[in-house]
């Protein structure tokens, strides 16, 4: 009977759809909201493409995909041809293509499966989506229940993107060919609503496109930014002190209801009782190694380096990092994904001899690591980073200030205002070289601006935790604030 009765209590549950796009960086803080939810009475189906799904069992074993009572996955194609080596990040450009283009219909079946009385699950209540997977705003029509709109980046980087058509109308773009020129791109853009000092460097790249009605990664960001002021809420990964003012920009831009919820990581820590660190969706295999060996370094003397999951750089550009980070004679944890240098798929042989040689007593080169826990470490001392937006936002929750190298997409705006408005790190040039890897090293290790920098770095780790402390916290409020207004059905 008590079986009997914890079933049919189960069923009455709300029931979310968590569906984020298949990279890590959408993953990670999905999949956090997906457990904030356990963690209050949702049933929770988180959807995971077959690929990365593959990539799960194999990374972290099939206890990992299995799920726990009340948290369930399911899986979609993305719609790509089978690959033959799961070790590589999926072509960005390719893979949102295909999800345009096939998982509608595959999401409506899942959906409809879940919805069949035998099911043995409740009704689906609601779908949490990722910006990038935002066609499935179409299946909650279809089913009438809410659509929430995770826009997994800053409010800065929506508003920048937003603003597209304000950058025409400024002239600015489409760019001619061959017009980016520093000069260029250093050209100051005044009086964006919402937006603080910015430089035409500092939008999301997709505004550099030099054919725009041509461009399908832009129209694609354009369409889905338009999601968004459909969706019944829009959610965030930042928080008000951070960001409060670019949240409310995006809200007069006709969005319903804009919430900010982060950092996602510590409102978990201080809410989900069960879920937090039982279940971790790592596509690769993460090294632990380098935690014992952090134990060894004295506090603040370690420099981290990490581009994220999907950044590539030159086999050059490598080089120069390699032999900067060398000559700055400081321990570091270099992280080097397999497929970190353009067309290669064992990066780190990459290094030369001499390097290795010069650096063993000092430097540590791993794979893929828990970069939570590493930043969380007391040696770790700066970040050298790509600035995506989650390791933006894990460098702020554990106070470490950083010397960022953006690439593409969102990460030059999340560089500008780590640097130029928050205080907390150093931008590098875009055409890297040893030298000036050497000396950011070592000004912001040594110097007075770094000095400064560390400061203002823990004064946002502070304000990150308030910001997430059980009920006092706003994002904590606005979470709440998410499932009585949006989330739980009305009776
Ligand atoms: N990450 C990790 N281990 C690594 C590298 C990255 O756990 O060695 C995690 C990192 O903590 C973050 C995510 O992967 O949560 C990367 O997201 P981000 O937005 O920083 O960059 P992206 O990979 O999307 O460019």
């Amino acid at each position: 009977a008590s079986v009997q009765a914890a079933r049919s209590a189960e069923k009455e549950k709300a029931h979310a759809v968590c569906l984020p796009a298949p990279a890590q960086g959408h993953i990670n803080p999905i999949l956090d909201v997906a457990k904030l939810l356990h963690g209050r009475g949702f049933h929770v189906t988180f959807i995971n493409t077959e690929y990365n799904h593959a990539r799960l069992l194999r990374s972290r074993g099939a206890s990992a995909v299995a799920g726990v009572p009340g948290f369930r996955f399911a899986t979609i194609p993305d719609g790509l041809p089978p690959s033959e080596d799961m070790d590589v990040t999926q072509d960005g450009d390719s893979v949102c293509r295909s999800i345009e283009e096939t998982c509608l219909g595959p999401f409506r079946r899942v959906l409809a499966e879940l919805n069949d009385p035998a099911s043995g699950v409740p009704p689906v209540t609601c779908i949490i989506s990722d910006s990038v997977m935002s066609f499935s705003i179409e299946a909650a029509r279809e089913l009438g229940v809410p659509y929430v709109h995770f826009w997994e980046a800053s409010a800065a980087s929506y508003l920048g993107l937003r603003h597209y058509r304000l950058l025409v109308d400024r002239g600015l773009v489409p760019p001619p060919k061959g017009a980016l020129t520093t000069e260029y791109l250093d050209t100051p853009v005044e009086d964006v609503p919402g937006l603080r000092n910015m430089r035409f460097r500092d939008f999301p790249t997709l505004v550099r496109a030099t054919d725009p009605d041509g461009d399908f990664m832009l129209q694609l960001a354009l369409r889905q930014m338009e999601h968004a002021t459909c969706a019944s809420a829009v959610i965030l990964n930042s928080f008000d002190d951070l960001e409060g003012e670019e949240a409310a920009a995006m809200e007069a831009l006709g969005i319903a209801k804009v919430y900010t919820i982060g950092p996602l990581p510590l409102l978990l820590a201080s809410s989900a009782p069960c879920l937090s660190s039982a279940l971790s969706l790592s596509l690769w295999m993460e090294d632990h190694g380098c935690l014992p060996w952090l134990d060894a370094k004295e506090p603040g003397s370690v420099v981290y380096v990490n581009f994220g999951s999907i950044t590539v750089m030159t086999n050059e550009e490598f080089l120069e990092l390699a032999w900067g980070l060398a000559h700055s004679r400081r321990h570091f944890l270099w992280i080097i994904r397999p497929d970190l240098v353009k067309g290669q798929t064992q990066a780190a042989a990459l290094l030369p001899p001499e390097f290795s040689a010069t650096t063993a007593d000092r430097g540590l080169v791993a794979s893929w690591c828990p970069q939570k826990e590493v930043l969380a470490h007391p040696a770790v001392g700066a970040f050298i980073t790509h600035s995506g937006w989650n390791s933006t936002l894990e460098s702020i929750c554990t106070g470490v200030p950083v010397i960022s190298w953006p690439s593409c997409g969102d990460q030059q705006t999340n560089c500008r205002y780590q640097c130029n408005e928050w205080g907390v790190g150093l931008e590098m040039e875009c055409h890297v070289r040893r030298d000036s890897v050497r000396g950011l090293v070592t000004e912001l290790m040594e110097g007075d601006r770094g000095r400064e920098m560390r400061k203002k770095a823990q004064e946002w780790k502070e304000k990150a935790a308030k910001a997430t402390t059980k009920h006092a916290g706003s994002s904590h409020r606005n979470f709440d604030n998410l499932l009585r207004d949006v989330l739980l059905p009305r009776p």
